[in-house]
């Protein structure tokens, strides 16, 4: 065949909708999030609704990527890395996804290269256009046969004029052609500035951007237009006149400090409508789901009291490298009716001065997952501060790592007690996994994903999950040495959660007799629905209050 265009058997046409966002004039504008609110209110709309992210980077997954430069790397629970925008989905959907929903440039690349080194091409030279765009409908139809939403949310990453997602657009428009004009919409995200000097909105990179759109074949069906505060109807009225789209189609969308309001926002500018009429859906009865969602957010924006929460870290410059964690307190926030403030505590160069002035009045002390020497040191004391002055302490991952560190200098009298991932040490107390021994690649190569805790009863753990067993989700290489769990133990450290298969894996950490000493090797941020928030967080901010 001379156009590559592999279909999967079973598919069928107009089962699946398609609602592809992109964005234009810059990245950084709130393209997830406009997405998530999106899949939200067709939620509301009683829709099934699905996700998948098109990442333009070279990389297979987002494991590799520096949560400094590029936000927090999400961990779903078949153990696939990702961009935040993935926990942003989930949190919106209350829905878990899977390898499926999300593709980089990279994956497509190596299963193309794989295929062509294993002779599938059948002698044909492979082309950007119809092998990697065939690769990527192929894609997409296959996810939407195996998740088999009503709708499925499209967003690709980067910007209009981007060479690394010309390609997916390229996919995309052809998807249009393929599947019809009633099962596919585009709405593209851009920008409106307001530069100081002038004082006014200005549209013409907007603009441009969407001429460009255009220009590769595509005719937005909406436009939202973000912007810091509302944008001017003039500006509207001058995109609609370029791109030949009736205003009502062209979405003011201002910054909000509440993103779980945003929903609601975009009800009321009836896009829901808009969307529906173009895709030929029927709205279906849902009304629970909306009436939940909006109770949840009338508590969040009406706190009764506030607390005040120190959380440690070296990425302190960017707070989307925490951003399920903060997601997770914010569902506590809503559900406890609780304002959390939050103080950041750079570890980097912390001296025991510093800790009593910054430790002074927190209510509780969080320290999140994390890589390498530095900073480690910042944070024991952190720990140690929190654990002898009886204030509720909460750590993840590499926040449970340290504490066992500084359970085992302090009160096990290991003086010499370290991980092996920041020094060489006799007293290895954290060491590598066996499994991780062997391997050199570094990619997708932690322990990943999901795996089951049993719980000790009787426990804080217990109290908490109030469960035998429960499922949450790990990234890590290293884990408690088990040559030294037995003398932890009986120094008064609890190992209230260990792996279900063969026990060898220590998985949350207590200390009986403290208000709330609690660490866990797993990330229970990734698990935290607006809805549901997970146990752990609420356990923790109930503390802080009491
Ligand atoms: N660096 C630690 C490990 O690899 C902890 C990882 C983390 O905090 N996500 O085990």
């Amino acid at each position: 065949m001379e156009f590559y265009n592999p279909k999967p058997k079973e598919y069928k046409k107009g089962d699946c909708k398609y609602i592809v966002v992109s964005g234009s004039v810059m990245s950084g504008v709130g393209k997830g999030t406009f997405t998530s609110s999106l899949a939200t209110l067709l939620k509301f709309n009683g829709l099934d609704v699905s996700a998948i992210k098109f990442d333009g980077y070279l990389n297979v997954d987002a494991g590799t990527l520096n949560p400094y430069r590029h936000g927090e790397v999400f961990v779903l629970e078949d153990g696939t890395e990702t961009d935040l925008d993935l926990g942003t989905y989930e949190r919106s959907l209350h829905r878990n996804l899977y390898q499926h929903n999300y593709l980089t440039s990279g994956k497509i690349f190596k299963k193309i290269i794989d295929k062509e080194r294993a002779g599938e091409y059948q002698g044909r030279d492979v082309q950007y256009i119809p092998h990697v765009t065939g690769e990527i409908k192929k894609y997409i139809r296959e996810l939407a046969i195996k998740d088999n939403p009503d709708v499925l949310i499209i967003e690709v990453g980067g910007t209009i004029g981007d060479i690394e997602n010309s390609y997916f657009m390229e996919a995309m428009r052809e998807l249009k052609q393929e599947e019809g004009e009633e099962n596919v919409s585009f709405v593209n995200v851009t920008y409106i500035a307001k530069p100081n000097s002038l004082g006014e909105q200005k549209s013409k990179q907007a603009q441009f951007g969407l001429k460009r759109l255009m220009g590769m074949g595509i005719k937005p069906d909406i436009v939202i237009c973000r912007c810091q505060e509302e944008v001017k109807k003039s500006i509207r009225e001058k995109l609609s006149l370029v791109i030949n789209l009736n205003i009502e189609n062209i979405i003011s969308l201002k910054n909000y400090t509440n993103i779980y309001s945003v929903p609601f926002y975009l009800e009321k500018e009836d896009l829901h409508s808009r969307v529906l009429e173009k895709l030929k859906l029927k709205k279906k009865k849902n009304d629970e789901f909306r009436e939940k969602w909006k109770k949840m957010v009338n508590k969040l924006s009406n706190p009764k009291e506030e607390i005040k929460m120190a959380i440690t870290g070296k990425y302190t410059g960017l707070h989307d490298s925490y951003i399920s964690i903060l997601n997770a307190l914010e569902h506590c926030q809503a559900l406890l009716k609780t304002k959390i403030n939050i103080e950041w505590i750079d570890t980097t160069d912390l001296d025991e001065k510093d800790i009593k002035e910054k430790l002074e009045d927190v209510d509780g002390i969080l320290v999140p997952g994390g890589f390498g020497y530095r900073g480690t040191n910042g944070k024991m004391s952190c720990i140690r501060h929190a654990r002898k002055n009886n204030i509720p302490f909460l750590g993840l991952c590499y926040g449970f790592q340290l504490a066992v560190i500084e359970f085992a200098r302090e009160t096990s009298g290991l003086k010499k007690a370290s991980s092996t991932e920041i020094e060489k040490t006799s007293q290895p107390v954290i060491d590598l996994l066996p499994k991780q021994k062997d391997i050199k690649e570094k990619g997708g190569t932690m322990r990943l994903g999901s795996h089951k805790t049993k719980i000790k009863p009787s426990t804080k753990a217990h109290k908490i999950y109030n469960k035998k067993e429960v499922s949450e989700r790990f990234r890590h290489r290293y884990e408690v040495n088990p040559e030294y769990v037995q003398k932890f133990e009986s120094d008064g450290l609890v190992f209230s959660g260990k792996s279900k298969e063969d026990e060898r894996v220590m998985q949350i950490l207590e200390i009986p007799n403290h208000k709330f000493f609690f660490a866990t090797q797993f990330h229970p941020e990734f698990t935290s629905r607006p809805l549901r928030p997970n146990p752990v967080f609420i356990e923790f901010v109930k503390s802080c209050k009491s």
